[in-house]
Formats: C-alpha cells, structure tokens, sequence
C-alpha cells in the first residue's frame, strides 16, 4: 500500500544491530527503506546486516556510543552521507541498572539516564536539519512500561523512560511547523538480551509476565515491525506527539 511505502526514505536506528531495534529495522526495510543501524557491538551488528540485506534492500552499520555528544552528531552525519538524506530515526538505544533506589552510584543513574534519554535528544537534535532539509521526517522513541509503570530496582530506568515520552511530545509540538512527526513507543515485556538480563537476576519473572500479560506470551522483536512502518510512513503524518504501548495488553489491565 502506498501510504505504508518507504522506498527512498533513509531510517537510522540506535540499538539497531539487536532486539527490539532490529525488529524494527527490518520492519523498516521490508517497506523498503535504506537503513543505518548504529551500536557500539560490530560482531552484533555484522550478523544483523546480513539479516537486512537479505530482505533485499541497501543496510549499513555506523558505529555509534550514545553517550558521547561527538559521537551522536558524526554518526548521524556519517548515515546521511551514506544515502544522501535521512527521514527517520528511532531512538532506541537503551540500558538499566537493577538496584534499589538507595543503593544507586551517581555513575550509574548518569549512565542510565544519559544513555535512554539524553542520548535520544543528542540524535534528535543532530538529526534534524537533514529532516528539515527532506521536506520533514519521523521520530520514534523507545519508551517502556516504565514509562507509566514504576519498579523498586528501576528509578533511573523509569525516570528515563518517563522522561522519553515527555521528549517526544516537546520536539512534537516544535517541529510539527516543519513537517516532523515524534511519537513514542511502549514496549511491554519483550524476549532480548535485555531482559534476559532480568529474569536471571530477578526470579519469576518469567511467569509473573506471563501473568500479567493478557496475551499470555512475551512480545518478541518481530512485534514491533508494524508500529515502525505506521509511525514512519505517512500513515502516520497526521499523528504526533503520543506514546503508543505494545505491550499484549499489559498497560489496559488494572
Ligand atoms: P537490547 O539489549 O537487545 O538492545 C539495547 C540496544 O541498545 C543494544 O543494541 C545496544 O547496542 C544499544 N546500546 C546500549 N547502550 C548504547 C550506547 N551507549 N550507545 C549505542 N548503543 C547502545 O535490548 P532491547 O532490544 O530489549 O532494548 C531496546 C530498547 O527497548 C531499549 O531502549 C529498552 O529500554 C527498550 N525496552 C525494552 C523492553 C523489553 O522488554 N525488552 C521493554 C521496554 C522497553 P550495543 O550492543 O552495540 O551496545
């Protein structure tokens, strides 16, 4: 269908060479977009551009460390230079350290905090005059259940992902002049490295999520291939500023 098509269009995704941003990632090159994933981890990335590449359309790596400034507007830079352009980017770079709030170094809720939320404004911002010189572009920002939710051993976590959400809809309403949509993103419990992390350290888990989750599964990367395409076509032109949860029903049930 034409209003979901991203042929031409040019999509760079933080985090992209795993988990939920390579669910998008491909989501965004079966509608034919070019896409830049960026990460810190190269062997990551290598198997997850052969994964790209064989949906048929041009895939490539920037390296990438959102938490330093430099790095963030050179990676940008670099994936514009690339393909001459860039239309959409997804902030999903993310992190978390599980401890209790009185517990936490200022080291961690810096690494934390910079890492999910500065680091998404740091590409925004240097995102944004290739957008404005595209005719207008789309935003996505990786929020969480902890952007509403809240959990004893994720107060930077939370407080980033709260923080995420109100981005979004800040840089909605500046740039909706310049024909640029930002929206955020919530993912319910979704099976990555991530939260592998979590279920070892945290016992039942598991179960608890299954519980919880009216879909009575995890979500897997594969589920956030279709809200990537809708908050990065034009489908979606008329739409900006929200956070949209995939979550299997999690966030609707008290
Ligand atoms: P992953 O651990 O698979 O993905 C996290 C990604 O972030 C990695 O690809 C990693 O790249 C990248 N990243 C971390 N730090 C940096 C950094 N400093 N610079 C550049 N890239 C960095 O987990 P998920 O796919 O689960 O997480 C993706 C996003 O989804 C995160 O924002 C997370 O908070 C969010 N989320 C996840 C949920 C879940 O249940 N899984 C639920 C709600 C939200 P590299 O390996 O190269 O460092």
């Amino acid at each position: 269908m034409a209003i979901f098509d991203l042929k031409n269009r040019v999509a760079f995704v933080t985090g992209g060479n795993g988990g939920i941003g390579l669910g998008m990632a491909k989501g965004l090159a079966g509608a034919g977009a070019s896409i830049v994933i960026a990460g810190r981890n190269k062997t990551k990335a290598q198997a997850a551009l052969s994964e790209l590449q064989s949906l048929g359309g041009p895939a490539e790596f920037v390296e990438l460390d959102v938490l330093d400034e430099t790095s963030c507007r050179h990676a940008i830079q670099k994936a514009a230079e690339k393909f001459g352009r860039l239309d959409i980017l997804v902030n999903n770079a993310g992190t978390t350290v599980r401890k209790q709030p009185e517990d936490l170094t200022a080291q961690e809720w810096h690494l934390v905090m910079n890492t999910n939320l500065t680091g998404a404004f740091l590409c925004s911002q240097a995102a944004y005059p290739h957008m404005l010189r595209a005719g207008g572009g789309k935003i996505i920002n990786i929020g969480s259940m902890m952007s509403v939710f809240a959990s004893s051993y994720a107060a930077p976590y939370a407080a980033s992902k709260a923080g995420i959400v109100q981005l979004a809809k800040s840089m909605a309403v500046a740039w909706a002049k310049d024909n640029i949509q930002v929206n955020a993103v919530l993912p319910g419990w979704i099976d990555t490295e991530l939260t592998q992390g979590a279920r070892k350290q945290v016992q039942g888990l598991h179960e608890k999520v299954l519980a919880r989750t009216p879909a009575q599964r995890w979500g897997a990367p594969g589920d956030f291939a279709g809200i990537a395409v809708f908050l990065a076509s034009s489908a979606s032109d008329f739409v900006t500023g929200v956070a949209i949860a995939v979550d299997g029903g999690y966030s609707a049930q008290v």
